[in-house]
């Protein structure tokens, strides 16, 4: 589904369905980002919390891994997205104009 480390195919290069069926299809990835990014920084906040590190230090720690693993989220939420969209509205490659 990428052409490059951030850029996305229009259409499947396999199977020719179109990705991005309207305009802002991809707005929803983002909440999916909030989720995955959650999902990823709180077992790391929970064990700073724990090891009562520095405000300064806990908040350099958060921010540096999600600098790291922003492009890997960024990715994931719109894979995850597009199968979500997939499962619930399915298409099929014949719908592609
Ligand atoms: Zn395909």
């Amino acid at each position: 589904m990428f052409r490059s480390f951030l850029g996305s195919h229009k259409d499947c290069p396999h199977c020719g369905i179109h990705f991005e069926r309207e305009t802002g299809f991809y707005l929803n990835a983002m909440f999916v980002a909030y989720a995955l990014g959650f999902i990823i920084l709180a077992p790391t906040a929970l064990y700073l919390y724990l090891r009562q590190v520095s405000g300064f230090w806990f908040s350099a720690i958060i921010i540096g891994e999600m600098l790291v693993l922003w492009p890997l989220i960024f990715r994931y939420s719109r894979v995850l997205w597009l199968h979500a969209d997939q499962l619930m509205d399915p298409r099929r490659p014949e719908d592609t104009p």
